[in-house]
């Protein structure tokens, strides 16, 4: 299988390929860029079809996290990595006793965090092995404490960049009345939801996860429909926070709204879909842009926690998101290629 020559090994410093015969280890760690700082993001476990696909995919989310880490003003770098394998039957202490100690070997060129298959328990059990390892500190909150898990700092972010969004594209301050479509209900989509409810917005909600979704409605009084039927509802607002690709040949004709903003990552099945958006008039918050909020968390874990401080960094979401619909808004671009030409200045020498 090539890898040089693979478009997503785009200018990428360093991939790793790790294996240990007696754990069943096969991993790759990307280092997209560390002109900002070491490489930090997610360990995702996926049981991925074909070596190739990983491949594919850690490039991808590597390049994807230099963008997002510069955008959020962040002094790091972009990286990602992949344990190819089922995290449900095939994880074990062993197993990630040698992805930590691949890690370690890398000096903090790469810094791993939880991502889809691996938890918090996972990086707590990793740290033993290695000092590169982040999302693992307890943090303190409003009434108590909170574990290391970045999800609620990236419901706080996207809430902060719907509004942004609503201002920029409704001219309103104010959330009360709003019609929000959120698509998923988990760790992020359910928070977002609350905070959108507490702020007076009307909300239609999707999961395909029946018990999640039946919980999620009691809570928060949302309208409930099937997955299919959230696309088109007529509402001011489509928050995806559910899977990427989602903005698609079959979806984006369906939107009602007049903005999209949510959480998920790769929101674009591909860019000209972001072309698309524009065309139709609906405004779309760059999705690396919005969900910050949890690599900023990470961060500031990692430079000593201050929540004032981490909370005012999440809150920079705003203003990182106007900077992007204004210059999109002059220069005729969609919001997404503007995004990129934004961060590639902050990192790029
Ligand atoms: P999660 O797994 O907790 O929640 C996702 C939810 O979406 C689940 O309840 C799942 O059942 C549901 N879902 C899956 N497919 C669906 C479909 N077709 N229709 C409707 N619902 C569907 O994940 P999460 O941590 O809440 O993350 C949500 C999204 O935000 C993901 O794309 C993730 O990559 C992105 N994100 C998360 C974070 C974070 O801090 N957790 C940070 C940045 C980006």
């Amino acid at each position: 299988m090539a890898v040089f020559s693979l478009s997503d090994f785009a200018d990428h410093e360093q991939v790793v390929f790790c294996s240990d015969d007696k754990s069943g280890l096969k991993a790759i760690i990307a280092v997209h860029n560390s002109n900002l700082g070491p490489a930090l993001g997610g360990c995702r476990m996926w049981p991925y079809a074909s070596e190739e696909e990983a491949v594919r995919d850690v490039l991808r989310l590597s390049r994807g996290m230099t963008y997002k880490s510069a955008m959020a003003n962040l002094k790091l770098g972009g990286g990602k990595s992949v344990i190819i394998g089922n995290p449900r039957t095939e994880k074990t202490p062993a197993l990630l006793a040698a992805f930590a100690r691949a890690l370690e070997n890398l000096n903090g060129r790469y810094i791993a965090a939880e991502d889809s298959g691996t938890s918090v328990d996972d990086m707590k059990y990793m740290a033993q092995f290695t000092a590169h390892v982040s999302g693992i500190v307890d943090k303190p909150t409003d009434g108590g404490t909170r574990s290391g898990d970045p999800s609620p700092a990236t419901a706080y972010g996207t809430f902060v960049g719907i509004k942004a969004a609503v201002k920029a594209k409704l001219g309103r301050d104010s959330l009360d009345g709003l019609r929000v479509a959120v698509q998923g209900v988990g760790h992020v989509g359910l928070d977002l939801a609350q905070q959108l409810k507490e702020a007076g917005a009307k909300l239609w909600i999707t999961d395909i996860h029946r018990e999640s979704l039946a919980e999620a409605a009691k809570v928060l009084g949302a309208t409930v429909v099937a997955p299919e039927e959230i696309f088109g509802l007529d509402v001011d607002v489509f928050a995806p926070c559910a899977l990427g690709a989602i903005l698609n040949d079959q979806t984006v004709p369906q939107l009602k709204a007049s903005i999209v903003a949510g959480a998920s990552n790769n929101q674009l099945a591909e860019a000209r879909h972001g072309v698309e958006l524009m065309k139709r008039g609906i405004l779309y918050a760059p999705d690396y842009v919005i969900n910050a909020g949890g690599i900023i968390d990470v961060y500031h874990e990692r430079i000593g926690f201050d929540r004032a401080a981490l909370v005012g960094h999440v809150e920079g979401i705003y203003d990182n998101l106007m900077e992007v619909f204004e210059r999109a808004q002059k220069e005729a671009r969609p919001t997404g290629e503007v995004a990129d030409a934004i961060a590639e200045e902050r990192f790029m020498r």
